[in-house]
């Protein structure tokens, strides 16, 4: 992955005016608002952040919806109909929708294709220890890190379609506030959890960016992308790790299958250990559309509680703001 600009609030700027002379040349019409600015996000997280900035200004769609897996997922040929038919499309990339790519990259000589989170400062990215030179892409899970994402989608907003300036600004600005927010009552409700029960055991490596902000250790029985399955070996040092470590709690995730997790608490049983499944997080997709949980938010509101209260944290069952369907 190439990060062919320096990060900075006026690197930003000067990677989108790059991009301006981009989308100029390979002939994007400009966009005079007539009607509301089409988006197509490729996941859940993003276009939750486009509805969040864009308000009314845009008319947003995710590509993939609740419960998908953007590692594995192949698009369609309705996928590329819809990606054609944006005005611009937003995508994650640090090589999240890996399927996903070569479509991107071709629609991408024809249309604007912003990679958000590659515009995240390098230095302030996970690298991958699989893959030298790539990095972790899951960084909504720290919502402060996030933060430079919702930046860099209002700022491709922008030159997209200029005269949404202010809109585009007080929304990303409002949307900036809720994420210290819930950074605020996540780092208060894990802070009671002992140090020796902060251990976070899930489906895949999709909680790294998580764990550093709140300090966690991290073991996905998969790696940081579920297109290779997990061997029986990492399976078992899992098991000797929950046993070791009296690990009280796993999860689930919302987007992975379930057989793993099972398989580790299996594993713990036949050594006399009893492991709880601590709920279902969300990991790589938010809930249900038009729900709290369909949110960004309310995906973390429901991560956190959760967490806090299976292994030992202080958190309310319904969450920070008593709107979680349910607790953990
Ligand atoms: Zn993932």
């Amino acid at each position: 992955m190439k990060f062919p600009f320096r990060f900075s609030v006026a690197a930003v700027i000067s990677a989108a005016v790059v991009t301006i002379a981009v989308w100029m040349a390979a002939g994007v019409p400009a966009y005079s608002q007539t009607r509301p600015l089409k988006v197509v996000a490729t996941v859940s997280m993003l276009a939750d952040a486009v509805r969040q900035i864009g308000g009314s200004r845009v008319e947003v769609a995710s590509l993939l919806g609740e419960g998908v897996d953007p590692h594995t997922y192949r698009p369609t040929r309705s996928d590329i109909a819809r990606l054609s038919g944006a005005d611009i499309v937003i995508a994650n990339g640090l090589h999240l929708e890996a399927q996903l790519g070569e479509a991107l990259k071709s629609l991408g000589k024809t249309k604007p294709v912003w990679y958000a989170a590659e515009h995240i400062p390098q230095d302030r990215l996970i690298s991958d220890p699989n893959y030298p030179g790539r990095f972790d892409p899951h960084v909504w899970m720290d919502p402060k890190l996030w933060t430079t994402v919702v930046e860099s989608v209002r700022d491709a907003l922008i030159v997209r379609d200029p005269a949404g300036r202010a809109t585009y600004q007080a929304g990303a600005k409002a949307y900036i506030a809720q994420l210290a927010a819930i950074d605020d009552y996540t780092r208060r409700i894990l802070a009671p959890v002992p140090a020796g029960s902060r251990v976070l055991v899930t489906a895949h490596d999709a909680f790294n960016y998580f764990g550093r902000a709140y300090g966690f250790e991290v073991e996905g029985v998969q790696g940081l992308s579920t297109e290779s399955e997990a061997g029986l070996k990492r399976v078992e040092e899992l098991v000797r790790l929950v046993v070791d470590r009296k690990v009280r709690a796993v999860f689930f995730e919302s987007s992975v299958p379930d057989r793993n997790i099972r398989a580790l608490v299996e594993g713990a049983a036949a050594r006399g250990h009893k492991l709880a499944i601590g709920g279902e997080l969300y990991s790589d997709a938010l809930g249900t559309p038009g729900t709290y949980e369909g949110t960004l938010i309310g995906m973390l509101d429901h991560n956190g509680t959760t967490i806090a209260r299976a292994l030992g944290g202080d958190a309310p069952v319904r969450g920070m703001a008593g709107k979680l369907k349910h607790g953990g």
